[in-house]
């Protein structure tokens, strides 16, 4: 089954040339709203709608994130917006797998990365061992930017609160950044993907290890590069694995 996957991804010509630090028999080829008592119904909705001025995720847990999100405000995405995307997986998870925002297919089922894409990313998450629900999904932005343009330095900023809660919530061993999009957010860098993939990073003070790699729909239009995101995954996977100091 993995070399039906590996061919999904399109990296057929990938083959194994030494015995990898991560078992190659497992991977066998290279490859707080304080509500007064006496609130009236609609002052009590009032209370949970996040605006840029009140929005904050410090302490919810899942449930009440996901809940803070589904009313958010804060940013003009809001506005264009049919679901917001709030994030799919296992809230144990060892793997955190962040995008840039939902495009038109995500922003109409509120689910990050279908498609085509997410197909691939799929395929990619099945390459390194694992089922799609055994890691957790999600992207930098909750709401879809119009005409699936990238989303500006404001609204990348004003959700970022969302996102840094679930990365607090999920504690990963390690966070793989698909995109410019998600690595520019976490890492507060502007540099090319050519600088960024092939090295470790650290997520803040966290100590959380960051991974760049492209993003599956980037994958998609420049095949040729899936070589280089599977050497990504290996980085990654020999994080995970307690492989890197
Ligand atoms: Fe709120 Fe994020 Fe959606 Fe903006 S993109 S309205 S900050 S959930």
């Amino acid at each position: 089954m993995r070399n039906q996957y590996l061919q999904a991804m399109g990296i057929t010509r990938w083959v194994k040339r030494e015995p990898d630090p991560v078992s190659v028999d497992k991977f066998d080829i290279e490859k707080e709203n304080l509500i007064p008592e006496q609130a009236k119904p609609n002052e009590v909705e009032l209370s949970v709608v996040q605006t840029p001025e009140s929005h904050q995720a410090d302490n919810l847990d899942w449930p009440s994130l996901a809940e803070q999100v589904s009313t958010c405000m804060a940013c003009d995405l809001h506005a264009t917006r049919t679901n917001t995307v709030f994030g799919e997986g296992s809230e144990q998870a060892d793997w955190l797998i962040i995008g840039d925002a939902p495009g038109t297919e995500e922003d109409l089922q509120g689910v990050p990365f279908l498609g085509q894409g997410g197909q691939l990313l799929t395929a990619m998450i099945e390459a390194i061992g694992l089922k799609r629900q055994q890691v957790y999904i999600t992207n930098s932005l909750k709401c879809r930017p119009p005409e699936s343009r990238d989303p500006d330095t404001e609204e990348t900023m004003a959700c970022h609160v969302f996102l840094k809660r679930q990365i607090e919530l999920l504690q990963p061993k390690v966070i793989l950044a698909v995109g410019l999009v998600a690595a520019h957010n976490l890492l507060e860098s502007s540099g090319p993907m050519k600088t960024m993939r092939g090295q470790t990073f650290t997520y803040k003070d966290t100590g959380i290890p960051v991974v760049v790699t492209y993003h599956p729909a980037y994958l998609l239009r420049a095949p040729s590069n899936k070589a280089k995101a599977w050497q990504d995954l290996k980085l990654a996977m020999r994080i995970v694995a307690g492989e890197m100091a």
